[in-house]
């Protein structure tokens, strides 16, 4: 079966087992935070486990590609899209629930929440969040971090839907954490996961969300589309440092800018394509790789086919 028919009918089949929760031919820029790239074939909103089953069962079938679409505030999607199928997480994967310092939490819950509950229940460990727009699933899956904390410190268990259709449940040792990485896509999509966070002071927890987020205000651009950091440091060396002495920042393609107020950040001016953002990361790459000797590793996910020059 050729691509476009198989994406046909997997479409009729989730149209008619998931009536009112799939859609055909989406476009991405206004569900990732670059506000560029191109539309996604088919996007369905799992609600439950049973709605994950189907859609594993029917990407199996036809064998066609999928990815879990969490906030989208670390992905580049291609102009020309992604011929395949988007995930999004529904309402069985948006609770919360407490237990003495643990919380448990829906993939889909977004960093934020997930901070202001502890800190309202005076549980410390998630202040370093703060300002990372990400779902808790995303945020597992990059193990995302800041201020010397990351989401490997503090998860101890996540519930994963398997690629073979089967709920396992698995510790914190079998996940795969590295630096801005995990090995938790090779097993399925995260459901939920539980985290262990410390008792502590709510007004210390307070003081330093705020001053974290402070921090982020001075140093990020703020204002123009993102997806944060664009490479990931390299071996302890800000990545952002050595962008910064390449003399990058307020390099332009098209709309795509390295901004001038973190060397690490590409910013989408207004009409930015994902070519355009593609090209200038390749160039920060190739300057930094030439003048540095350091090949900086890409920090976002790229989904879909880019063209190098
Ligand atoms: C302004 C700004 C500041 C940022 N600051 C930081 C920072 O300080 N530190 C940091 O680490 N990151 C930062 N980021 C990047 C980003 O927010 C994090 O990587 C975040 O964790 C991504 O979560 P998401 O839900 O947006 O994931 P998405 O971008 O939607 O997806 C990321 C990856 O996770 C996969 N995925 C998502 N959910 C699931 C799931 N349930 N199961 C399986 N796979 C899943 C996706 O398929 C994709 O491969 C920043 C981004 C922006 C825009």
């Amino acid at each position: 079966m050729n691509e476009m028919r198989a994406l046909e009918k997997a479409f009729m089949r989730l149209s008619r087992e998931m009536p009112g929760r799939v859609y055909c031919n989406i476009p991405l820029a206004k569900r990732v935070t670059f506000r560029a790239g191109g539309h996604v074939t088919i996007l369905a909103v799992a609600n439950t486990i049973g709605d994950l089953r189907l859609l594993l069962q029917t990407v199996e079938r036809y064998r066609i590609p999928y990815f879990v679409l969490g906030k989208g505030s670390n992905l580049l999607v291609s102009d020309r899209g992604f011929k395949g199928l988007a995930i999004e997480l529904g309402s069985d994967f948006k609770k919360i629930t407490l237990d003495r310092n643990y919380i448990q939490a829906g993939a889909a819950v977004s960093l934020s929440t997930l901070a202001q509950v502890a800190w309202k229940n005076s549980l410390k460990g998630l202040a370093f969040s703060v300002g990372i727009p990400g779902s808790l699933g995303g945020a597992l899956i990059m193990n995302a971090g800041a201020h010397d904390g990351c989401m490997s410190n503090i998860v101890s268990t996540a519930t994963i839907y398997t690629n073979n259709c089967d709920l396992r449940i698995l510790d914190k040792t079998e996940l795969g954490f590295g630096y801005r990485t995990s090995s938790i896509s090779s097993y399925g999509i995260i459901a939920e996961a539980m985290l262990r966070l410390e008792p502590g002071d709510s007004d210390r927890i307070r003081f330093l969300m705020e001053r974290y987020f402070r921090k982020r205000k001075e140093n990020q651009p703020f204002g123009y589309p993102s997806a944060g950091c664009v490479f990931k440091n390299a071996s302890g060396i800000s990545a952002g440092k050595l962008i910064d002495e390449t003399g990058c920042k307020g390099l332009c393609n098209g709309d795509a800018q390295v901004s001038t107020e973190h060397a690490n950040f590409i910013i989408n001016l207004g009409e930015a394509t994902a070519q355009n953002i593609y090209l200038l990361l390749k160039e920060v790459q190739r300057r930094v790789y030439q003048k540095k000797g350091v090949l900086l590793e890409p920090e976002i996910i790229m989904l879909g086919e880019f063209e190098d020059e």
